[in-house]
């Protein structure tokens, strides 16, 4: 549902990030935070794409042994 959201604002050049920004529970402490504004800042200036807003399940996974 917010990735619709997401894909509406980013039509009118706005980016919603963040612990209110966002949305999500999951991915809302400080680390994810500061890691959503990174990751869109690569986005737009490198064309990466972004990993904490989109894929919680990804970067709360933990690290195998
Ligand atoms: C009690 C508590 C304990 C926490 N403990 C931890 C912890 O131990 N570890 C951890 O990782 N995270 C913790 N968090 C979460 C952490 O605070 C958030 O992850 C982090 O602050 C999110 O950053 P943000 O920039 O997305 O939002 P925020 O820090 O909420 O920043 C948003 C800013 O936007 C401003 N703003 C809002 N509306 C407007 C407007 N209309 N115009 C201009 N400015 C506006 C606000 O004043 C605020 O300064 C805690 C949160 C709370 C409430």
């Amino acid at each position: 549902m917010i990735e619709t959201l997401f894909a509406e604002l980013d039509r009118l050049g706005l980016y919603s990030r963040g612990r209110f920004g966002a949305w999500k529970y999951e991915v809302s402490n400080q680390d994810h935070s500061l890691m959503q504004g990174v990751e869109w800042a690569n986005r737009i200036r490198l064309g990466e794409s972004e990993t904490t807003v989109f894929f919680p399940n990804v970067v709360n996974a933990k690290p195998s042994r």
